[in-house]
């Protein structure tokens, strides 16, 4: 059986929108029949305040899962994931780069 989840919301301007991942698409949380997409001009402008105001929390935690085998490869504010590259150490092989380097 499933659960529905519960949508992540996000703040832009005093208005608050669920970020719906599953149709890349935020909705005014009071109007959600308006469906303002991830890449149009005002989803872009939510995104960018999404993303300071998770740049600028120092107390939520964020888990960077391996999207292969999801395995939890760090835990941490978005500042800290933002400045580290994370990576999969079970899954990363090392590929032949034909431009050598
Ligand atoms: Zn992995």
């Amino acid at each position: 059986m499933n659960t529905p989840r519960r949508l992540e919301t996000t703040r832009c301007k005093g208005q608050e929108y669920f970020i719906d991942d599953r149709l890349q698409e935020y909705r005014p949380i009071d109007k959600p029949f308006i469906s303002i997409p991830f890449n149009s001009e005002k989803g872009i402008e939510i995104s960018e305040a999404d993303m300071l105001m998770r740049l600028n929390d120092h107390t939520t935690k964020y888990e960077v899962r391996c999207t292969k085998c999801g395995k939890l490869l760090f835990e941490g504010t978005m500042m800290e994931i933002r400045g580290m590259i994370i990576y999969c150490t079970e899954c990363t092989v090392k590929r032949k780069d034909p431009s050598g380097d």
